[in-house]
């Protein structure tokens, strides 16, 4: 299958997240999409630059504009230099408690109108790359609607916990949920995105929530656990046009494989797919408590392509530098070997 990379999606360099009021090193890191690539022998698609139109499906145009902006106005202000803080990071937030009704003035003070999180920082080269992200993921759309059955972005920054007005969990622009409103134009039918990351894929499920055109499933670690991200992803959250099949922490192979097939179940009968593939429940990962084989990830594929639909596959997490690219491998092949 096509993979579709972009060398604008390693400009990105967070270099740290603001956890607990601390920076720690980033874990969401420019090497992440090199070792996914290199474990990869597949044909390689340069992205394509699309419109802003294709990413204005799913998000405020104010969103995109601050985040185009951001850098440029925290360096412009100085930031870096006093108090010497070199990304950009919010330190007030618009909590909707506060009936705010406009963006600050303040640069400092502009990030807590968009961002929900200190862990998701902006820095010289994120806009560029969260763009060549969305790319990526259109690319892979056009691929597939143009007769690839499968085609893969390895998009980096990952998107799922974006929503329509506000980044955070890393994530700056929503590629999956980008990708599915393309899709939807393409195929005959709702789409279905499927999120296997160890994460709920909260953004993706607010951006479609109501709708019935794009069905989002999720299985991830109860956020009830105390994982991120935290505010969502719990089962009663489910409708008609939405699944959260949330596991405890420790869980392996067997109840993940099971949510998996279940989210394929009740898939079926979507005209397209969306798999936002984050590799992060692998036992290995040290971003969540899953703990998935390898196998797994080939078997997850495997019942996935089963439902043999033009599907579109987006990166999303996956944080073990030494078996991320090996994890992302076992999917895309056990995707394969489900549609044959
Ligand atoms: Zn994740």
């Amino acid at each position: 299958m096509p993979v579709v990379w972009s060398d604008r999606c390693l400009l990105h360099e967070p270099l740290e997240e603001i956890w607990v009021g601390v920076p720690t090193p980033a874990a969401e890191t420019p090497a992440r999409a090199l070792a996914i690539r290199d474990a990869l022998d597949a044909r390689m698609v340069e992205a394509e630059p699309h419109p802003d139109e294709a990413l204005l499906a799913v998000h405020d145009g104010e969103l995109l504009a601050y985040l185009a902006s951001a850098w440029q106005e925290w360096e412009g202000a100085e930031l870096p230099d006093d108090p010497g803080q070199g990304r950009v990071v919010p330190y007030v937030f618009a909590h909707r408690e506060l009936g705010a009704r406009r963006t600050p003035t303040a640069v400092w003070a502009r990030p807590g109108w968009f961002a929900y999180d200190t862990m998701t920082l902006v820095g010289p080269g994120t806009w560029e790359a969260a763009r060549a992200a969305a790319d990526a993921a259109l690319t892979a759309v056009d691929l597939v609607v143009a007769g690839e059955p499968v085609a893969y972005a390895c998009t980096r920054p990952p998107g799922h916990h974006v929503t329509r007005s506000a980044y955070g969990g890393s994530c700056y622009l929503n590629n999956s949920a980008i990708a599915a409103s393309a899709l939807l134009d393409g195929v005959e039918g709702p789409v279905a995105v499927l999120d296997i990351d160890a994460h709920h894929g909260n953004g993706t499920q607010e951006i479609f929530r109501g709708r019935d055109d794009v069905r989002t499933g999720s299985v991830h670690v109860d956020p009830g656990a105390g994982w991120f991200p935290h505010f969502l992803g719990f089962a009663d959250e489910s409708d008609g046009a939405n699944l959260n099949l949330p596991l405890a922490p420790g869980s392996g192979d067997e109840p993940w494989l099971e949510a998996v097939a279940e989210l394929a179940r009740w898939a079926a009968g979507a005209a397209g797919l969306v798999v936002a593939l984050g590799v992060d429940a692998a036992a290995t990962d040290p971003e969540s408590p899953l703990t998935a084989s390898p196998a797994a990830f080939r078997e997850a594929g495997r019942l996935l392509g089963e439902l043999s639909v033009p599907t579109v596959v987006v990166q999303e997490g996956g944080y073990d530098l030494g078996t991320l690219g090996e994890l992302v491998r076992s999917a895309l092949l056990g995707l394969e070997e489900g549609r044959a």
